[in-house]
């Protein structure tokens, strides 16, 4: 492939080249298992490369002006939505994703990189009020540094604009790390940052062996701060790694999220929502919903419609007219989703809609619902990552706050109510970092997305996404009585 996004090497120091051994990484299309193109299979070597191009690039970097870094930011911005069509097709064509939410993953990409255009203005410090005579005391807030930007596969380009945003916004430079399933909507980013006339060095694009290149920016002291979006295991990986450099972390992870149903919701409200929070994505996203908890009044009633709702969604390639679930990413994430319904089955769980691989072959998944879950399955604490809903009974409020936060994790929540007593009740009562009241989505780039709990550390987006990227300085300035 040749063209003007998608590149075939890695961007290093303004260069883009091969890996040093010569080594490639196949892409996949999870549409067809077809071969879409081949990616540098770099190490340690050349991701040392990228950092040390990233340090010096830094020097100056930081010493811009935020207008102009807020100018090259727009102009990224505009870039993307230029080109948002190919940029869709190529996300879709190594993820699996319908064409439509692939655009709207780029939509959102440009607008967190539009958000932090306007935010690298507003990065202020204090004058404190002196306690002694004499003296100033200024805090300022200055750029971190190199950061390591590590992504997964399933928004393998919106993960990338909430890291890369800040991180230029505020003057940092970058070293980006895309995961193997998806790299093109990686290396994206470098020749879009080339187009916007980011200089060289600032944005950095390497892919291959996640070990050795996690290894090299986690041990590498000129790296100081590591975002990474992921599983909890690799996160706490990474974590254990930066603690040898005490670098800055960001740490975006796993979820279990619950959807809670009670009596008095608005059924068809929720759900529609329920629909959104399930199965977007084909159910691979971190804030997908991983347990139905449905009140007794209502549980019926929604069983019934939910069900009725998964049947009718249109599964295929995500470039077929009128697609609602493409292809899960590979056969793993297949053979793991069959386990967790078989595990569920054994134990009592009834399949309504579903519950196999889909006629079409390859790594289609039927939706699939299952009701009379319950808190002993496997379902109940693995995350899914699937089309699968997995419905709950419960009786009342308190059972259902219980069984909400009776996890590790803390990342996305949603519930149903119309009382709006209930509504402030339960939402203070939940362990999450993120909560949907009467609502199946909330990400936006103006308001701060991160979990609680093992669910990850800081938050993406918002104000307060650049804080993220930001150290403070406090300086004493003494000897001012002439
Ligand atoms: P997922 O289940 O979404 O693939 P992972 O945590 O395995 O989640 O992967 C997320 C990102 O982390 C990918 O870019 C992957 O290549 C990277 N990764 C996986 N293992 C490591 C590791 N040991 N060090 C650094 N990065 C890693």
């Amino acid at each position: 492939m040749t063209d003007l996004l998608r590149h075939n090497a890695n961007l290093i120091d303004g260069e883009w080249v091969p890996a040093d051994s010569g080594k490639t990484l196949d892409v996949i299309n999870p549409a067809d298992g077809s071969v879409i193109g081949r990616v540098p299979n770099a190490g340690a070597a050349e991701t040392r490369r990228a950092i040390e191009a990233a340090a010096t690039a830094f020097t100056s970097f930081k010493q811009t002006l935020a207008a102009e870094r807020a100018d090259m930011l727009f102009a990224l911005y505009d870039a993307i939505r230029a080109n948002i069509d190919e940029l869709a097709h190529i996300l879709t064509a190594e993820q699996g994703k319908p064409i439509a939410e692939a655009r709207g993953e780029l939509a959102l990409s440009a607008g967190y990189i539009r958000w932090f255009a306007e935010e690298a203005r507003r990065i202020y410090g204090d004058i404190v009020p002196s306690p002694f005579k004499n003296r100033k005391l200024l805090v300022t807030r200055e750029p971190v540094g190199v950061c390591a930007a590590i992504t997964p596969w399933n928004f393998p380009s919106s993960m990338l604009s909430r890291k890369v945003g800040p991180a230029l916004a505020a003057g940092c430079t970058v070293v980006i790390k895309p995961a193997s399933q998806t790299p093109y909507s990686g290396l994206v980013w470098g020749a879009l940052a080339e187009m916007a006339g980011f200089p060289k060095g600032v944005v950095n694009v390497v892919t291959g062996s996640a070990r050795e290149i996690g290894g090299e920016l986690t041990a590498n002291p000129h790296v100081r701060k590591v975002t990474f979006t992921g599983s909890t295991e690799v996160g706490k990986m990474l974590i254990a790694q930066s603690a040898t450099t005490v670098k800055k972390v960001s740490m975006e992870l796993g979820g279990n999220a619950p959807f809670i149903v009670f009596d008095d919701a608005d059924l068809d409200k929720a759900v529609d929502a329920a629909m959104i929070a399930k199965y977007r994505n084909a159910g691979q996203t971190c804030v997908c919903t991983n347990r139905f908890l449905v009140q007794d009044g209502i549980h019926d009633a929604f069983v019934e419609k939910l069900t009725e709702r998964s049947r009718a969604l249109k599964v295929g390639p995500g470039t077929g007219e009128g697609i609602d679930q493409g292809p899960l990413i590979d056969m793993d994430a297949v053979e793991k989703i069959e386990g967790l319904i078989a595990d569920a089955t054994d134990n009592g769980a009834k399949i309504l809609a579903g519950g196999k691989r889909h006629a079409l072959g390859g790594t289609f998944f039927e939706p699939t619902v299952l009701s009379g879950a319950t808190t002993k399955m496997k379902i109940a604490s693995e995350e899914i990552f699937g089309p699968v809903s997995a419905v709950y009974r419960f009786a009342g409020e308190d059972e259902a706050i219980r069984i909400a936060n009776d996890t590790p994790y803390g990342l996305a929540c949603y519930f149903f109510s119309r009382d709006l007593g209930r509504a402030f009740r339960v939402a203070d009562a939940l362990e999450y970092g993120l909560v949907g009241v009467n609502e199946g989505f909330f990400t936006t780039e103006v308001a701060p997305f991160g979990g609680v709990k093992e669910s990850g550390l800081g938050s993406e987006g918002g104000r307060q996404g650049i804080e993220e990227y930001l150290v403070t300085k406090y300086i004493s300035l003494g000897g001012l009585g002439g």
